[in-house]
Parts: structure tokens; sequence; C-alpha cells
């Protein structure tokens, strides 16, 4: 019997069972799709790394997870037996003169939300000549804009797919196109649940929020790092990829479907990246696509320790909604650290798991359940 199965293998899940794996455990993991990764809202996603861009919509939290992570990700990236396209060159946030009105707004929102010295230090005001010379292929378009550098973004397909070769590398058991739900739970010492929206009968209170993008190949433009235009409709963001590759998003959408993408939103996102720059109008649209971002009520992260089952060995990995890429490294520290005390049997009981929750940095992120009422409840929390 393994000591841990992995049930998902979307990001949080692959990335998981790579570490356990790393730390000597034999790992088994469930994925209802591919190894490519088709099935996850990682597949989609544009996989920026902007913890002080994300603070306009994002609470202290989520900033101090995206900054922990940042750090980690070269680390993770280095050890993976593929290459993965990663980059910190910053992010740029511009803005049309006529909604000059939301730059304030952003700023007031980064500003209360991230730490303060976070904001001083790689909050950079640019203007004219200045914004001309940090991304060329803007020159003359917009009047003004910030600079938050040092924020990165990644290849989500490509990270996707070297933590599927580094699962085979470390010998985790991998059941590719295999779903899994509560009534056929696999033999495990300790079952991880990291199925994303998937694990909704286990956890209610999940829901999706729909996000639509456009991958599209423009030659010729050259921006060197994310571009994020304010806009009071539309807000757009403009991912440059490796080989002139574009990832255009993104919508944000309650609901969890998961048809493809609407006429209007791809017109909304394609005129966006039109009116940042025209030369987009000649791009090749290689993809419209459709993902639901798995999200609890409280828009946070979370470790779950499910004693409900009646044997305390579940630990559920959810509610990573908008900011999965930025944050998974650390998410995954914390969920390998209460794993391992679930494999050594360091957490029998309440008492046991509030010690380790007050050793946490994290503490926040870490919750006990008795059942499925109790997910509820703290869901609403
Ligand atoms: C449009 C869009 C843009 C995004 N952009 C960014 C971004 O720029 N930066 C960022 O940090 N984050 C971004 N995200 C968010 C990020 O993609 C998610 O937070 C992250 O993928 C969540 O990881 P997860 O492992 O919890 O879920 P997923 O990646 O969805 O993985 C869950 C996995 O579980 C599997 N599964 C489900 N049910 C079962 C079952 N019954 N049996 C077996 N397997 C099952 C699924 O097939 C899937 O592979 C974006 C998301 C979207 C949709």
């Amino acid at each position: 019997m393994p000591d841990f199965a992995v049930l998902g293998g979307g990001l949080s899940g692959r990335l998981v069972a790579w570490r356990l794996a790393g730390a000597g455990h034999r790992v088994a993991l469930y994925e209802r799709g591919g190894p490519e990764g088709g099935e996850a809202a990682a597949w989609v996603a544009a996989a920026m790394l902007a913890p002080l861009a994300e603070a306009a919509v994002a609470e202290l939290l989520i900033t101090e997870l995206g900054v922990a992570s940042l750090e980690t990700w070269p680390c993770i990236l280095a050890e993976l037996p593929e290459p993965v396209f990663f980059q910190r060159n910053g992010t740029l946030v511009v803005w049309h003169h006529a909604d000059r009105t939301e730059a304030p707004l952003f700023e007031r929102r980064v500003r209360a939300n991230a730490p303060r010295e976070l904001a001083d230090a790689h909050f950079t005001t640019l203007q004219g000549a200045q914004l001309d010379a940090a991304e060329p292929a803007l020159a003359g378009r917009f009047a003004r804009g910030w600079l938050l550098d040092g924020e990165g973004q990644l290849d989500n397909r490509q990270a996707l797919a070297a933590l599927a070769a580094g699962l085979a590398q470390r010998g985790v058991q991998t059941h590719w196109n295999t779903s899994v739900d509560d009534a056929n739970l696999p033999q495990a010492r300790v079952t991880i649940d990291c199925r994303g929206l998937g694990a909704k009968p286990a956890l209610p209170a999940l829901r999706g929020i729909r996000g639509e993008v456009a991958r599209v190949h423009a030659p010729g433009i050259g921006l060197t790092r994310p571009v994020r235009l304010l806009h009071p409709r539309y807000p757009l963001y403009i991912a440059p990829k490796q080989n002139d590759l574009y990832v255009i998003g993104a919508t944000e959408i309650e609901g969890e479907d998961r048809s493809p993408v609407s006429v209007r939103s791809a017109l909304e996102l394609l005129s966006a990246a039109f009116a940042v720059h025209p030369a987009f109008g000649e791009a090749r649209i290689l993809e419209l696509n459709s993902q639901c971002r798995p999200t609890l009520p409280d828009h946070r992260p979370a470790l779950i320790w499910d004693a409900g089952r009646g044997d305390g060995k579940t630990l559920r990995v959810n509610g990573l909604y908008r900011h999965g890429f930025m944050i998974a490294p650390a998410v995954a520290d914390e969920a390998v650290r209460m794993a391992e005390a679930m494999l050594a049997g360091k957490l029998a009981d309440a008492d046991a798991f509030e010690a380790l929750r007050a050793e946490s940095r994290w503490a926040s992120m870490l919750h006990a359940t008795a059942g499925q009422d109790t997910h509820s409840e703290r869901a609403h929390a």
C-alpha cells in the first residue's frame, strides 16, 4: 500500500506528489485526465506570479504566500527534468487616458492589501520616455504606467509537463485517465485530495469561477513582460510566453459553465489587446479556452484535515482560486508538512492539529473538520 494517494493531478496534486516522492515516500497519483493536464484549471491559466499586482484584488495572506512562492519556484524548476520558461521581469500596469480614474483606485487597493515595504520597494511610476524605455514595444502608446518589478511568470503547460516527467523520475505510481470519487477511494495510508473543483462532493461550499482566455501567436510585437490594462469593464492582461505566444485573459464569471468561450468574451479580450497594441490585429488565434477556478467562499486557499471520514487520514488542498501558480509552492510546502504529520500518526486528534497549526506561518490556511457540515461552516465563516 502506498504511503500517499494523491487525488487529482492538476497543479497542486502534481506538486505535492512530486515533493512527497522527493522526500522518499511511496506515492500514487490519480488524475481523471492525461499527463498533459488538459482537464486542469492549470492548463488554461496565464501562470503569472504577481503578488503585488494581485494585491489589488487579494488580501495579505495571498500576497505573502505569493512572495514566498516566487522565491521557491526557481528551486523547484531547477530540479525538474524538463525546462520550463520562467522570468522575473516585473509586471507593467497601464491605462488609457479615458480610464485614468482607475489608476488611483488600483494603487490604493494594492497599497492597502500589500505589506508597505513591498509596495514601496517595487511600485515604480513610469512617465512618458521612462515607460517607452522600459517596454519599447509600447513606445508612445501610454502616457503613464507602473512597473511592479521582480514579479514573475512561467509557462503553465511546460510546468505541467515537467512535473509529470518529475513524477516519473521520482517513481510516483501515476494513474492517468482515472477518475476517483468518494465511493472508489484507492488504498493508501493517507489520502490527499487535490481535485480542485472535482472535490465539490466532499467540499460543498466550493464553487467555480469561470475564466476565459485567448492564446495568440503575434510575431514582431515583442512585449517583454506581462502587461495589465486597467479598465472599468474589461481589465485585461497580456502575458508573453516564448516564441511570440501571448496569453490574453481573463474573464471572471461566477459559475461552473465549461462551455466554449462566448462571442462577447472573445470580443472583449481581443479588442482590449488590440487597444494595447494594434499589431494584435494581425495575431493568429491559436485557441480560445475556458476553465473554472476552484474557489472557497472566503477566496482563500485551504488545507483541510478531514477527520470526518472517521480515520482522520484525508487532507484536502483546495481553494487556490485565481492564484494557484502564484502560491502553489508555499501551499505545497505546508501540505507536505501536514501530510507527513498524518503519516507519522502525529495528527491523531484536535489538540495535535492545533499544535501543528500554531507552528505554521500560514495558520489561517489550516483547518480541521468533523465532516461535511463543518466544511460548509468553515467555508462560510
Ligand atoms: C483563465 C484562468 C487564468 C488563470 N491565471 C492564473 C495566473 O495567471 N496565475 C495564477 O497563479 N493562477 C492562475 N489561475 C488559477 C490556477 O490555474 C488555479 O488556481 C490552479 O490551477 C488550481 O490548482 P488545483 O490543483 O487546485 O486545481 P486544477 O489545476 O484544476 O487541478 C485539479 C485536477 O483534479 C483533477 N480531478 C478533478 N476531479 C477528479 C476526480 N474525480 N478524479 C481524478 N482527478 C480529478 C482534474 O482533472 C484536474 O487535473 C488561472 C485560472 C484560470 C481558469
